[in-house]
């Protein structure tokens, strides 16, 4: 088992008006074999924190800490990152012009893993992946993101996921746009590489549509940068009914 944890996050962006505080003291254990959806009203700062654990330069961390089995994460280039096993699924994947899904795929593995993998075993991971996510084996060729609908940009980000087999997954709103079927599909794919690899997951959601096909262990509200309300997944049930604004109403009664 691994754990992910975070503690008393502190994170700003540089913006035009200044430094802009966005995480305001989050704390997280996740242990891999876990589901944690974090959910949260748009802009209370649910990519920050995705991108703040991939490393990415927009994001300053003021204080806090993420560690991964003890080793500091933030210490970490993006690309130590992921050979400690960690993966970052993002809200909006961005295109790769002249590398092709499958030189991409095999680049990143060979990353990863330190050395290239034996072809054999390699071509039939990727086949076999490819086709549990009904993906067209001509996608293969096609150039990363490029032109990809949303729903197949999704898909794209579930098979890195199946092939590259990291420990822990972040998901920015990989159910955003995806009709039901292709929801399904990708839900599937994450639940498949939870049961193979006990990949652990935090699973970033404006809806809780698709906790119905992934169900969290644990569900963590996060309004302007701080974990309001913690639960099991019962709390994502009572937020479909309810929303979050009982959250955002500070005249609301608390209960
Ligand atoms: P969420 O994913 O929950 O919708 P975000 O993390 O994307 O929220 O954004 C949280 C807040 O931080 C928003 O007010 C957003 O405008 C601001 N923010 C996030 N990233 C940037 C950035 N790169 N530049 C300026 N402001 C940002
Ligand atoms: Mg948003
Ligand atoms: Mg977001």
């Amino acid at each position: 088992m691994s754990v992910l944890e975070i503690r008393d996050l502190y994170v700003t962006v540089e913006t035009e008006a200044g430094i802009t505080p966005i995480l305001n003291g989050i704390t997280l254990t996740m242990n891999t074999g876990e589901t944690h959806a974090i959910m949260g009203p748009n802009g209370s700062g649910k990519s920050t924190l995705a991108y703040t654990i991939a490393g990415h330069p927009k994001y300053t961390v003021a204080s806090g800490s993420i560690t991964f089995d003890g080793q500091d994460v933030l210490a970490m280039s993006v690309d130590e990152r992921a050979r400690a096993g960690l993966f970052l699924a993002m809200q909006y994947p961005v295109e790769i012009p002249g590398v092709t899904v499958t030189n991409f795929l095999r680049t990143a593995k060979t990353a990863i893993d330190g050395e290239a993998p034996a072809i054999r075993g390699w071509t039939k991971d990727v086949k076999t992946a490819m086709s549990n996510l009904r993906m067209d084996p001509k996608f293969a060729q096609r150039n990363v993101n490029e032109g990809f609908s949303g729903g197949e940009k999704k898909r794209h980000e579930i098979l890195q996921l199946e092939v590259l087999k990291p420990k822990f997954a972040v998901l920015d709103e990989t159910d955003s746009g995806l009709d039901v079927d292709a929801l399904k599909i990708v839900s599937e794919g994450v639940n498949r590489a939870k049961e193979a690899t006990g990949l652990g997951v935090l699973l970033i959601t404006h809806y809780t549509r698709i906790l119905r096909y992934i169900r969290p262990d644990f569900v963590h509200v996060i309004v302007a940068g701080k974990i309001v309300e913690e639960g099991g997944p019962e709390l994502a049930d009572r937020l479909e009914d309810e929303g979050y604004d009982r959250f955002l109403d500070p005249a609301a009664p608390i209960e």
